[in-house]
């Protein structure tokens, strides 16, 4: 036994080491993400929008605006915020949902709330004059605040709504993207922003029979109130009679499991690999520390926040949660390693990890009275191998008697016939399913926007990126002028999300403001720029990786489902050499005013 130098942390490392293994082998399968079935032909039915009345009847468009953003998410609405502070008015929204939110339109389950801290999850809070309401929001909040950013910033003004770009393409002789839509629309835009968002497509898991059940089923990010009855507070009545069953333990599964053992008759929750879960916490905001909030309070936090979850040390920790609990201790433990010299600092942050393990997991057995379910409740790998979740009345749920943890040891639902699920042999009758199976991660950058794009030279953006990604700053490509991207490959992670599409917004927005003042009709990466910022994410690319998971975890979508990466797609991970160094590089570039990398055509 060893003792990991915590007061009351003594365990032996050896056999945790072989139990992670054991449940990782476990879960190992040669299909990778191939186990998922792409939501189209006879599961497109799933994608159906639950939240519009009705189509909304409008003639195709055929005009030209300055600039089209693709996406009416956070990622969109920051563009746009930020694309109107640089002076840009003849601007475009165009949204496949009936309104602004992305992530928030879609994911409307009972419970829904972002685990991020409100006062930095929610952009713009200084500029719009909003303060959330409580620390944690909920999701009907966030929705609202994102109508509240599209009415500010004047985004509901040409936008599109219920609208899907089906094609990008440029056309050369008058420098102009042609965007297409679903609506038959022809947009003219001197420059696109693809603000398509991370998680944006639903995926469904390839069990046998999928297609076979007959009776309802939808994807958490679709919840159907229609047949669930309540809202997203919950008080699901129609569900009083029947027997539902939820396939995932996921993030969204671990906020919606508490309305639903609360409301049907009977709950079955098919686990394939247990979430740790964490202490929420959340509490109302507090009216006297709003009164004390010093202009640039946000920024400020945002930082402060990205930092200690970085591992850069900060003066204070003003977010004060889970999170900075979670990798504050880890750094603390490696400052002091550091510190005492001769030791194994990678030994030490493995039992840093091993303790806060310990305690998620005995946290099971503090909430959860059946010690049998409490045991297949806890999770056996490395904290950050899966995405770490924060709820208070998710595991007491499995003391109800109406609830039931349908464990597969690793395997996931075996079979799906007309009537229920089959686990072990087992076959459980419900009337209802409901997959909480996250979103299509590390598939086509093309098969997840939904549409192609073709550039400059003829090639699409699946061509070009064929072997590989290639952009600088993972926002602009060669032989795509004036077209811009949102995301997270070849720019940085956070586990602030809307804090990296503000950096990103601020920077894009800049260029195009800067190509619009001086009448320039065209921006395009150089070659050699590109090659070199390429260059930069490849020689920086494990650390990346070390970040989400690892090639070591229980698979999952932070790792590829196990599966070692190509080398294609390691060229698509994000910035090496962590967000912060990655913001003050665009920072730099841009302070140095010479928009160095691009060359300008008027
Ligand atoms: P996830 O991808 O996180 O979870 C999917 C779940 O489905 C996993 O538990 C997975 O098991 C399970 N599953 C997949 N296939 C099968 C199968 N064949 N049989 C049984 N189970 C199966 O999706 P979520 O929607 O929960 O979350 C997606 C992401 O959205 C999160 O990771 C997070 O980034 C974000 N999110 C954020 C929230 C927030 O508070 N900010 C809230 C909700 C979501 P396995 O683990 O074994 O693969």
């Amino acid at each position: 036994m060893v003792d990991s130098s915590e007061p009351d942390a003594a365990f032996d490392p050896e056999a945790m080491r072989a139990r992670y293994r054991l449940e990782r082998d476990k879960r190992l399968r040669p299909d990778g993400n191939d186990q998922y079935v792409e939501v189209t032909g006879r599961f497109a039915h799933y994608l159906h929008d639950p939240y519009v009345e009705a189509a909304v009847e409008r003639p195709p468009l055929d005009d030209e605006v300055d600039v089209v953003v693709v996406g009416g998410g956070f990622g969109g609405l920051q563009l746009g915020a930020r694309l109107r502070d640089a002076g840009v008015e003849d601007l475009r929204l165009v949204e496949k949902g009936g309104d602004f939110g992305g992530t928030w339109y879609w994911n409307r389950y009972p419970g829904a709330q972002c685990d991020i801290e409100s006062y930095i999850y929610l952009p713009l809070l200084e500029e719009v004059g909003y303060i959330p309401r409580e620390k944690y929001s909920y999701a009907p909040e966030i929705l609202e605040y994102s109508c509240r950013l599209g009415e500010h910033y004047r985004l509901y003004d040409g936008a599109l709504f219920q609208t899907e770009v089906t094609g990008l393409a440029w056309e050369h002789e008058d420098s102009r993207w042609i965007v297409s839509t679903d609506r038959g629309d022809r947009l003219r835009a001197r420059f696109v922003a693809m603000a398509n968002g991370p998680l944006n497509r639903p995926k469904l898991p390839g069990i046998p029979g999928l297609g076979d059940f007959r009776g309802h089923s939808f994807h958490t990010s679709r919840w159907d109130y229609g047949y669930t009855g309540g809202g997203p507070d919950g008080n699901l009545d129609r569900l009083a009679e029947k027997r539902v069953a939820l396939v995932g333990t996921g993030a969204s599964a671990i906020q919606c499991v508490p309305f639903l053992g609360e409301a049907a008759e009977r709950l079955y929750v098919f686990q394939r690999t247990p979430s740790s879960v964490d202490i929420r916490g959340n509490h109302p905001t507090d009216p006297d520390w709003v009164t004390g909030l010093e202009p640039g309070w946000q920024k400020r936090r945002m930082e402060n926040f990205n930092g200690l979850v970085s591992g850069v040390p900060q003066a204070e920790d003003l977010v004060d949660d889970g999170w900075t609990d979670l990798i504050g201790k880890m750094i603390s433990r490696f400052r002091s390693a550091s510190d005492a010299g001769d030791v194994d600092i990678a030994e030490v942050m493995e039992f840093a990890n091993f303790d806060k393990m310990n305690e998620i997991r005995s946290r099971v057995d503090g909430l959860v009275e059946d010690p049998e379910v409490a045991e297949r409740l806890k999770p056996y790998y490395r904290m950050f191998c899966k995405r770490p979740t924060f709820n208070d009345d998710y595991l007491p749920t499995f003391n109800r008697p109406n609830v039931e943890l349908v464990d597969t040891d690793g395997k996931g639902v075996e079979r799906i016939t007309e009537r229920g699920l089959v686990v072990a042999g087992v076959e459980y009758e419900v009337d209802c399913i409901i997959y909480a199976t996250g979103f299509e991660v590390g598939t086509a950058y093309e098969r997840r926007a939904g549409y192609e794009v073709r550039g400059s030279r003829g090639q699409t953006l699946t061509q070009k990126w064929a072997d590989g990604m290639s952009t600088l700053h993972g926002m602009q490509s060669r032989g795509f002028p004036n077209c811009f991207f949102l995301h997270i490959s070849q720019a940085a992670f956070t586990a602030n999300f809307p804090h990296l599409l503000d950096e990103l917004s601020t920077h894009v927005s800049h260029v195009i403001g800067h190509a619009l003042a001086e009448g320039f009709s065209m921006v395009e990466v150089a070659q050699e720029a590109e090659d070199a910022w390429v260059e930069t994410i490849r020689s920086k690319a494990s650390g990346a990786m070390g970040a989400l998971g690892g090639p070591d975890c229980t698979p999952g979508y932070y790792n590829n489902e196990g599966r070692a990466l190509e080398a294609s797609a390691v060229q698509a991970a994000p910035y090496g050499g962590g967000s912060i160094e990655f913001f003050r590089i665009l920072e730099q570039w841009r302070d140095d005013g010479g928009f160095a990398g691009l060359e300008f055509t008027s």
